[in-house]
């Protein structure tokens, strides 16, 4: 197995003010060292907004730092245009949901569809990571359907020792702490299912997460690589605006209760009996190995919601 599951039954501390003494927020400079600092890695600009839109507002709100990062340009992810001005596009849209999130993006440019995991792009997400001084990197899975997603979970993962090593890429300081990297979730089985480390409720943010993803037009509403024009003729349009919204919460009610549902034993042991049960909407995710491994109390602080 690729991924240990800590023993959260034996600690229920309460630790959520307590970063700079937990020593965790060990990457930020010296005057925001009680504030985290988080890097969400989609492969195309929606997979972070889509992951982990929920826990980037609640981060947002308490003044951590956040930044989702999509490693291609998305170039090929619609049915009816593509190149330059999609990419153009599609990252315009992916800022005004970071903005709406109160969080930061980056698009990198490569192409749509063809990234690999190459020394090229280990070095490129290395630097990524040590730019934003993480203390936390969420990614996709290795295993996934779609090789961009898939590429971009090892990249991550060969990026998860690397960013403290100072002489791999000199040109950008390591990290003085190897962060904790988690994959989001997903519901792959092969070669293991995902298994949840952190479940968040995110029901606090649900409408905030929503009225932020409205803005992926060209995905949501016009249907991105599978699209088509009865399918765009078939949602709401950017006339409605109050449909769009009602359209895109159906959506993500249905997604994000699933997750809650999934994952309810995990909520009820976070949040107790009372709060666990209620939760309507939740993310999830699973500790990396290859990062540094936090004890229950320290996952607890990187998660303070
Ligand atoms: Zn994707």
């Amino acid at each position: 197995m690729l991924c240990r599951k800590p023993n959260y039954l034996i600690v229920m501390l309460f630790l959520t003010s307590c970063l700079p003494s937990l020593g965790l927020a060990q990457n930020a400079d010296a005057d925001s060292e009680s504030k985290l600092r988080i890097i969400v890695f989609g492969a195309h600009p929606d997979d972070a907004e889509y992951k982990a839109g929920g826990c980037a507002a609640l981060w947002a709100k308490q003044g951590h730092a956040v930044k989702l990062v999509s490693v291609t340009n998305g170039d090929i992810g619609h049915w009816a245009m593509a190149g330059g001005a999609l990419a153009k596009r599609r990252t315009a849209e992916s800022a005004e949901v970071a903005k709406r999130l109160g969080v930061a993006s980056q698009v990198l440019d490569i192409h749509d569809g063809e990234l690999v995991p190459s020394l090229e792009y280990r070095r490129q997400i290395t630097r990524v990571i040590r730019e934003w001084k993480a203390d936390i990197v969420i990614s996709h899975r290795p295993w996934d359907y779609h090789p961009d997603h898939r590429y971009v979970g090892v990249l991550v993962q060969d990026a998860a020792y690397m960013v403290a090593v100072p002489f791999f890429c000199p040109d950008t300081p390591p990290l003085n702490s190897n962060p904790v990297f988690l994959y989001s979730s997903d519901r792959f089985l092969k070669p293991y299912r995902f298994e949840a480390d952190v479940v968040v409720d995110i029901d606090s943010v649900f409408e905030q997460k929503v009225r932020a993803l409205s803005a992926l037009e060209s995905q949501i509403f016009e249907g991105g690589a599978l699209g088509s024009a009865e399918f765009t003729a078939s949602t709401p349009p950017a006339s409605q605006p109050e449909m769009r919204l009602d359209y895109l919460r159906k959506i993500w009610a249905d997604r994000s209760s699933k997750e809650a549902e999934r994952f309810r034993a995990e909520l009820v042991e976070r949040y107790g009996a009372e709060r666990g049960k209620a939760v309507q909407y939740a993310e999830a995710f699973e500790i990396c190995e290859y990062g540094r491994q936090p004890t229950p109390a320290e996952l607890k602080a990187l998660f303070p919601f």
